[in-house]
């Protein structure tokens, strides 16, 4: 064994009879999504849990979160944020983001959220020149397009405050980070990400085999 045991369903379904909890807004939101071609991009009910017990361990109040999709991560983030707790909230999909702002309406967060709707290069480059916003950011959520991550990176360590929480989604990318057979431009660029925070020595790096892969970067 080396990091890890065989993860084999029984155990997943023990896990998840030990462990797991879901609010039911947040499972009405994953039924509701069930029925979109896109559903497999939602993060997990495990992971949600998971970013969840994140965010009260290091006490997250401005928070930040790039692919909304129907808003499952972002749905969960603002139910566990303090009621003074801000996340910004950006995706290029205004029909996505529509399912995802009335989902925190009827969970009664809306107020915790500032959605940006449009390419979040542009939206992230934004936030980061905001009179306030730069060293201010106490978690960061990256989920969008997979060649936008480097940018997104770059300008979330000028958010981030120091000893802040990058959490990356998807570096494992279904194991083809690692098979050179496949060379399309999101698995590229998620082997050039990965490459590149590993000598990154502006964070501490952790990468685990949860879910799709999360790697994780506190800035120093
Ligand atoms: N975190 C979500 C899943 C995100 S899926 C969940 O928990 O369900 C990826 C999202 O990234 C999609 O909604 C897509 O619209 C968005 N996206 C893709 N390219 C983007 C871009 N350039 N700018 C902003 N959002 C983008
Ligand atoms: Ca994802």
């Amino acid at each position: 064994m080396r990091i890890q045991v065989t993860l084999t369903e029984q155990l997943q379904d023990y896990i998840a009879d030990v462990s797991l909890s879901e609010p039911p807004v947040l499972r009405e939101l994953r039924e509701e999504t069930s029925r979109l071609d896109q559903r497999n991009m939602q993060i997990p009910p495990e992971q949600g849990q998971f970013l969840s017990v994140l965010l009260r361990a290091i006490g997250a109040k401005r928070t930040l979160e790039v692919g909304v999709f129907t808003g499952y991560s972002l749905l969960s983030t603002a139910l566990t944020l303090p009621e003074d707790g801000r996340v910004t909230a950006c995706d290029i999909s205004e029909e996505w983001a529509g399912v995802a702002r009335r989902y925190c309406a009827r969970a009664g967060v809306e107020h915790k959220v500032d959605f940006r709707i449009g390419d979040a290069r542009q939206s992230v480059a934004a936030l980061a020149e905001e009179e306030g916003a730069a060293g201010s950011f106490d978690f960061i959520f990256l989920d969008a397009d997979k060649e936008g991550y480097e940018t997104y990176y770059e300008h979330g360590l000028t958010l981030l405050r120091p000893g802040g929480l990058l959490v990356a989604d998807n570096v494992l990318w279904s194991g083809r980070v690692i098979d050179e057979s496949v060379q399309d431009d999101e698995t590229r660029a998620l082997r050039a990400f990965n490459a590149k925070l590993a000598k990154d020595e502006r964070i501490h790096l952790s990468m685990l085999p949860f879910a799709d892969g999360l790697t994780f970067a506190v800035k120093r």
